[in-house]
């Protein structure tokens, strides 16, 4: 079974969304919940597992920092303004440094977003991170998956593939600073300033945490069982994936690779003539590959102008019946 197959067979219950004070459930990057007249709370978590999210041998600021970062990312999707996190850590063993740092990497990144560690639970085990989130926004404006319509233009932000490619190569420190973007992997930026400015403006959006092709669809299967028609030839990539990859190559990682955390929305066209002063106040390029189709399936037009639906999926956690941790 995949994770998706879990989630909807065995936790998905009729009814546990969308009740008075539950206006959002299972099935987007955060739940909302009905908090006062003025504003709803935004709730989200994400676990980080040693050899699956990251190798043992990483650096425990990094880790730290990416417990928090992909939790903020989905606050980010939601369009909510982070507050607070609640940490839950297993570990093998309890190492002074390594925790040291690990907590410097985790609160470089709540500082910066004035998040609040509230609480969480520590004990002994595979090491394993686990961060629940919480953020705020105003009542009725979280923007969710399900609002696109056919023709909405799809736009996405920052430059996709990074992450994958960091991985491929293994970065080490001298490759970091020949390679800025490819650090993007251990440190991804939660795009928060942009989450808030696509409040009442975009009409769905999602986070790509597991390759564009596989979160647009969650998206477009989200408003409703539709498609997307994408061009190839504008997804960005960044100068350093460039230099060292083919176009095809590129493409595949942004398809279909993981963790590049920017986010993938829609917008009604009308509205496109304000994209470049949101991309200037949020302070990150935002690009549009295409638009919502009707048709359901991903669909990309490659650089001849030829239209070919897309299948290979993004990243999946699966479990065989001799998968062992
Ligand atoms: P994301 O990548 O945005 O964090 P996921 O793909 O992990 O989202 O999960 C998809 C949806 O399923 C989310 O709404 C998430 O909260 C929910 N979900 C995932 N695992 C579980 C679980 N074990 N029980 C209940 N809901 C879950
Ligand atoms: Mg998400």
């Amino acid at each position: 079974m995949n994770e998706f197959e879990i989630i909807d067979q065995c936790f998905t219950r009729k009814g546990s969304a969308n009740s008075s004070t539950v206006k959002v459930g299972i099935g987007d990057d955060g739940a909302v919940l009905s908090c006062d007249e003025d504003k709803d709370l935004v709730v989200v978590t994400d676990t980080l597992v040693s050899g699956v999210h990251f190798c043992a041998a990483s650096r425990p600021a990094d880790i730290g920092y990416k417990s928090l970062a992909v939790n903020l990312s989905d606050l980010a999707a939601m369009g909510a303004d982070p507050n607070w996190a609640l940490l839950n850590l297993a570990m093998p063993d309890a190492e002074p440094k390594w925790l040291e740092e690990f907590a410097d990497g985790f609160f470089e990144l709540a500082d910066r977003f004035d998040v609040q560690l509230v609480g969480g639970d520590t004990s002994v085990g595979p090491l394993t991170v686990t961060v629940t989130a919480g953020g705020w926004i105003p009542n009725e404006e979280a923007i969710t998956r399900e609002g696109a319509k056919p023709g909405d233009l799809v736009f996405v932000s920052g430059t996709l593939g990074d992450a994958a490619l960091g991985l491929e190569l293994g970065l080490d420190d001298k490759q970091i600073i020949k390679w800025p973007n490819l650090t993007r992997i251990h440190r991804p930026e939660p795009r928060i300033k942009l989450g808030r400015e696509l409040r009442n403006f975009a009409s769905a959006a999602i986070d790509l945490s597991d390759g564009l092709a596989s979160d647009l669809m969650h998206l477009t299967s989200a408003s409703g069982g539709m498609g997307a028609v994408i061009y190839q030839e504008r997804i960005p990539f960044s100068n350093d994936a460039c230099s060292l990859r083919s176009l095809d190559e590129l493409l595949s990682l942004a398809l279909s690779g993981g963790d590049d955390y920017e986010l993938c929305f829609t917008v009604d066209p009308s509205r496109e003539k304000d994209i470049a002063l949101l991309s200037d106040r949020a302070g990150v390029r935002i690009t549009c590959i295409g638009a919502v189709s009707e048709t359901p399936g991903f669909w990309l037009i490659d650089l001849a102008g030829k239209c070919e639906q897309y299948s290979e999926g993004g990243y999946q956690h699966q479990w065989s019946v001799d998968t062992q941790y």
